[in-house]
């Protein structure tokens, strides 16, 4: 009887209609009704406390769930109240801000929705609950660790931060079936072996070292490619699979070992899109998995697009190349060395001014610049020190053939450059120096 029953179900979730809800109406949703208007990098604890009062002040649960070391309050939301339970946590790494954004836009527009067919059909499916901002103090401080300098993301077991001790306990007391946990990497990571940022990296973890999969493993495969396909065709080409080494002592490793099988989000860069366009990425993608558990439709998805997502790679992009400069040395005897000049810049809140460092200097081989520039023509001095790697990118650009005395002491006011290039960007003779790419 039994055999039967688990035989029929397949076909019984078969006459469930699929909710109708295309990708491109989440997009229009998001555009219309989010309320994060804060670059998700400006955030502080203060911020989201101001956009739970809203969700509050909609009728959405939210409550105080714990404290982190500084004593500020670490919150979780709740929303629907369906059998399947969904947790989400975002944010576990101070500085990496995006998906609280996205997090507290998707609650207020499911809340603002309640009474649409796709929105009742997520309530009476599951329930979620989720932490937007796991690290209070360490989002505080834009730093990845908590205030005692501890990593989140390594104290699954030993358990020494109250944070993870908050993390694990939302997790006992619940069980939930589902975890996303929410996270950004480095916005120089990039797809496989091409130079495109991966704006999103996904990885269904596992709950073991030798990679065992079981049935919630299956499902959340089948759901991230269901992601995969709702942001594939914004971001084409900028998705890959986050590195799926196991890591003992992190939560998203330990969640799918305790039982609640979890994928993992990390949000990237992309040259030229804002911060909230990545919000609304990340809320496209979680709004589109709950869709497809809500209906069932995650059951029918090929998982392929997840299997065939290209690995993250690194050290294959830069922020800038500055290509075939005379690279100054004051000292320096002769004729100035030719080379390529490629330069990072550093991770700041976007309020902030972004510090570039010279990363390579001379050949720069195969790495490609987000934006590379023709220097060709042109001396280029440190403002500061002398161009060397670490040194800070504040650069000089001056059109070959002027005279100049390098070793002058006050060498930009008394030979005043023809470009200027400053804590990321130029600040003096924009388009002086052509622009490549
Ligand atoms: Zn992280």
């Amino acid at each position: 009887m039994r055999v039967f029953i688990t035989a029929l179900l397949p076909v019984l979730t078969l006459t469930l209609p699929m909710i109708a809800q295309t990708n491109s109406q989440l997009d229009e949703l998001w555009e219309k009704e989010h309320v994060t208007k804060i670059l998700p990098s400006n955030v502080r604890h203060r911020d989201l406390k101001i956009y739970l009062d809203g969700l509050r002040s909609r009728g959405v649960k939210v409550a105080e769930a714990g404290r982190s070391v500084l004593n500020k309050e670490i919150y979780q939301i709740e929303w629907g109240n369906g059998p399947l339970r969904v947790f989400l946590w975002s944010q576990m790494h101070g500085d990496e801000p995006t998906a609280t954004s996205a997090l507290i836009d998707l609650f207020t527009i499911l809340q603002k929705n309640r009474d649409a067919d796709w929105a009742k059909r997520i309530a009476s499916a599951m329930t979620i609950r989720a932490v937007p901002m796991l690290n209070p103090d360490g989002a505080d401080m834009f730093l990845r660790r908590n205030t005692q300098g501890l990593d989140i993301n390594r104290d699954a077991i030993d358990q020494r931060s109250p944070e993870a001790l908050l993390l694990k306990k939302l997790r006992d007391d619940w069980s939930p079936q589902i975890g996303f946990n929410l996270h950004n990497q480095n916005g120089l990571t990039s797809v496989g072996s091409t130079p495109k940022q991966a704006a999103i990296s996904f990885l269904v973890v596992y709950g073991d070292e030798p990679k065992t999969s079981n049935p919630g493993h299956e499902r959340n495969r089948r759901l991230a490619a269901e992601m995969i396909e709702a942001i594939g065709s914004h971001i084409p080409g900028h998705i890959a699979r986050y590195d799926d080494e196991f890591t003992p002592t992190a939560f998203g490793d330990n969640f799918s070992a305790w039982g609640t099988p979890t994928i993992l989000i990390e949000t990237g860069a992309l040259q030229g899109k804002s911060e909230m366009f990545l919000v609304k990425m990340n809320f496209i993608a979680i709004a589109a998995a709950l869709r497809a558990l809500a209906d069932g439709s995650e059951r029918e998805r090929d998982p392929g697009p997840y299997d065939n997502l290209p690995p993250n790679s690194s050290g294959r992009i830069i922020n800038f190349i500055f290509q075939n400069a005379s690279i100054i040395d004051p000292a320096a005897q002769g004729e100035p060395a030719r080379g390529n000049i490629a330069v990072a810049l550093q991770r700041r809140r976007a309020e902030f001014p972004t510090p570039g460092v010279i990363r390579r200097i001379g050949d720069t081989g195969t790495l490609a610049g987000l934006e590379e520039y023709d220097a060709s023509e042109f001396n280029v001095a440190g403002r500061f020190e002398l161009l060397k790697p670490g040194a800070f990118a504040e650069l000089l650009f001056y059109k070959k053939g002027r005279t100049v005395d390098w070793a002058a002491p006050d060498l930009e006011r008394a030979f005043p450059p023809d470009a200027i290039f400053s804590l990321g960007k130029w600040v003096k003779g924009e388009g002086v120096v052509p622009r490549k790419k």
